[in-house]
């Protein structure tokens, strides 16, 4: 093992994704969707977009963050239902309770996603027997699967988790990195999103090996700053640690119309629920905040931000919606411009 670097030999993450989540927690609590085509997003008649797809509505070529009208052309008779973020979040707590009985340096990445740290709690069991344990109790207690990946740090074992779904478990040991990450295509480093892909095309780099070839400087003559990381992540290497003081920094909702809008009376009337549906959820999760944030996309999809601080901390359904009306009066165009989406967020939050 001289070869392996020495910092993959320090620690054990585990990163665990639940599998077409949304979609997987509709089907078991309504049977009769078993074996279907599941899309949760929104009506294929309005603009919604598609948060998650089943297994069987994935075959027609559906995929997250598509319209739900495109989907609905893939295949018509998927049944499409709107998202019910309260009963996935409370099935995210009891997942959280699971890994718990593992280790407490758990960082929550969204409602079915996390890390775990399990360098000092595996105590003399591997990482790969509580990986099994979890995809197992995770079957038994909740009747869902999910997908693990258990690695040296935060980058393989996210990239591993996704290299056997549905249902799979990839274990990539110290010994074993370089030859995971030799092939795998840059995109999946985490942070090259599509420029930078673009980037590393032109240059003639595809693989994360091909990155190898590069010297630091003659990278860094190329993408700057970010060279290090990408250097390090193509070898595999990763010294971030868990974020598990993690707390939400925002709640918000926003809304798609329908058609764009420039009545104002009914992008008001859309605020109004909005707000109160924030201030249901602050209220859920014993939350108040000081900021509240609009948002508004125009008709051309340029998006604008607007924000304003209140005196005290709020969960007032009517002093958000007020805010944000103002807002939306004073410092938009709406009214004026066609809008095609609104959204409504509270900020500078702290537990009530
Ligand atoms: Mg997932």
């Amino acid at each position: 093992m001289s070869d392996v670097h020495p910092s993959l030999l320090q620690r054990k993450i585990i990163h665990v994704d639940m599998d077409a989540f949304y979609a997987s927690v509709e089907i078991r609590d309504n049977p009769s969707l078993a074996g279907k085509p599941v899309v949760i997003g929104g009506s294929p008649q309005s603009r919604a977009v598609v948060c998650t797809a089943s297994y069987e509505a994935r075959k027609y070529g559906i995929r997250s963050a598509m319209a739900c009208s495109r989907a609905y052309r893939l295949c018509p008779q998927a049944i499409f239902l709107p998202p019910n973020f309260e009963a996935y979040s409370k099935v995210s707590q009891q997942i959280r309770e699971i890994f718990s009985r593992h280790t407490n340096l758990i960082e929550p990445l969204s409602l079915d996603e996390a890390y775990l740290d399990v360098t000092n709690n595996a105590q003399g069991i591997y990482a790969t027997q509580i990986a099994k344990a979890i995809r197992q109790s995770v079957k038994d207690e909740l009747n869902l699967s999910c997908s693990v990946g258990v690695g040296p740090n935060k980058l393989v074992a996210k990239i591993a988790s996704d290299m056997r779904k549905p249902g799979g478990i990839t274990v990539v040991p110290p010994e074993r990195v370089s030859e995971f990450m030799r092939h795998l295509e840059v995109r999946k480093i985490f942070g090259v999103g599509p420029a930078t892909e673009k980037r590393l095309h032109e240059i003639g780099i595809q693989k994360c090996s091909d990155i190898w070839t590069f010297s630091p400087t003659q990278l860094e003559n190329e993408l700057g700053s970010f060279a290090h990381w990408i250097l390090q992540a193509s070898q595999g290497l990763d010294d971030r640690e868990l974020e598990t003081n993690w707390e939400r920094k925002s709640m918000g909702r926003e809304e798609t119309f329908s058609a764009d809008i420039s009545d104002l009376e009914t992008i008001q009337k859309s605020l109004k629920l909005l707000s109160k549906d924030v201030a249901d959820s602050l209220k859920d999760e014993e939350l108040e905040g000081r900021t509240v944030v609009l948002k508004i996309k125009y008709a051309d999809f340029q998006q604008v931000t607007r924000s304003r601080s209140l005196a005290h901390h709020t969960r007032s359904e009517s002093q958000i919606f007020n805010c944000a009306q103002q807002l939306l009066l004073e410092k938009t165009e709406a009214g004026k411009r066609k809008i095609r989406l609104a959204g409504v967020s509270v900020s500078n939050l702290r537990s009530q």
